[in-house]
């Protein structure tokens, strides 16, 4: 999985019933899990200051880094605890993981084996 906005199956909401059989929607539940897993293998998440901290960066890694740990760590928590996020909630961090998917990649800090599959983000 990408961290794409994802497409989820609203319980209120459901879609018109279609002839055609189609792969199911994953809950809100199942789409944030799948996004805290793309951004886990796709961004440093974890990595240690001294490996964000640059002598020349655009932006700031470490923070940016520390913030999106910070949202992913909490919506684990929400997870493991039961909570199903809403649509925006995954909308929200999809948007925000992207963009700082693009800084840590301009300051050259994805790592090899994470480059191919960030290509997918593009
Ligand atoms: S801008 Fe941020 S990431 Fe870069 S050296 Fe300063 S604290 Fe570290």
């Amino acid at each position: 999985m990408n961290i794409s906005e994802p497409s989820i199956s609203e319980p209120s909401n459901p879609e018109p019933s279609s002839p055609e059989i189609s792969r199911p929607k994953p809950s809100g539940r199942v789409a944030m899990q799948q996004l805290l897993c793309a951004i886990r293998e796709q961004l440093p998440v974890g990595a240690p200051e001294a490996d964000l901290c640059q002598k020349i960066c655009i932006g700031c890694p470490k923070k940016l880094m520390s913030y999106l740990e910070q949202e992913v760590n909490d919506w684990q928590r929400a997870l493991d605890d039961g909570e199903t996020p809403k649509l925006g909630d995954i909308r929200q961090l999809a948007r925000a993981a992207r963009k700082i998917h693009a800084v840590i990649e301009k300051n050259g800090l994805l790592m090899p084996q994470r480059s191919p599959v960030s290509r997918t983000l593009e």
